[in-house]
């Protein structure tokens, strides 16, 4: 069976209601990869179990600021819009999915996501934050070119699958302050910036700050992403099946 790959829908808003939405980037990576993609409309985390049900793995995507109130800071001035109900959802299935041993993959806001809810915090704004000066991490250009390079922890699951110096595209002002429970960082840019985090002693779990979905057609380092993500599930379910 083709595995199926859950993912939050972002939400646009319309005249009389949210729209949720998705852009075909993502959901063509991940079919190109070998993975069927499952979109779900932000809803009450309470429903976090049942669509998790329907997942062999998760993808957390791209999309609004984390609310900071969900790891115990107030807004400052710099933060973007956010949106409590998709956090409260995303962040339920971030724990339940790495509980039940699903492999994860996160993108943009994603590593936001999955950090802040296996118990880390995030910079609410990065380049005002920061101690030292920062890098552009907002680039002009569109997402479909890369702008800085990142440095990739030797011996990473990462350095295996991009090399140890690659380009990437960067669209961000928030970025990963303290890390979560049982992850390590195995990319920052040259500000210290962190841009990958990794699940500490597995390959299940893989985040990115930046958004390859932009870049895989044209950059087979960041298509290598989401093979390597399809093939972490599939390796996964055949673990389950094993059981
Ligand atoms: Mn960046």
């Amino acid at each position: 069976m083709i595995p199926t790959i859950g993912m939050v829908a972002d939400v646009t808003m319309r005249k009389n209601s949210f729209a949720d939405y998705i852009t075909d980037d993502v959901s063509e990576a991940i079919k190109k990869a070998g993975g069927l993609p499952i979109i779900f409309p932000t809803s009450d985390s309470k429903y976090a179990e049942d669509f998790l049900s329907k997942c062999d793995g998760m993808a957390f995507l791209g999309g609004p600021d984390v609310d900071p109130t969900l790891y115990d800071e107030e807004p400052i001035p710099e933060l973007g819009y956010t949106y409590r109900q998709k956090d409260e959802l995303e962040l339920e299935l971030v724990r339940q999915a790495y509980a039940a041993g699903k492999a994860i993959f996160g993108i943009c806001r994603g590593i936001q996501v999955i950090n802040v809810g296996l118990g880390g915090t995030v910079y609410q704004d990065f380049p005002s934050q920061s101690d030292r000066k920062v890098l552009k991490h907002f680039q002009a250009a569109p997402l479909s070119v890369t702008s800085h390079h990142v440095n990739v922890m030797a011996g990473s699951h990462l350095e295996k699958i991009m090399g140890d110096y690659p380009m990437v595209n960067s669209h961000h002002h928030e970025a990963v302050k303290d890390l979560g429970n049982d992850l390590k960082v195995t990319a920052r840019a040259a500000d210290d910036c962190v841009e990958a985090i990794e699940s500490m002693n597995s390959d299940q779990l893989l985040a990115a700050q930046w958004h390859p979905e932009c870049l895989y057609t044209k950059y087979p380092e960041h298509d290598a992403l989401f093979t390597d993500f399809v093939n972490r599930v599939k390796k996964r379910m055949q673990d389950v099946d094993a059981v």
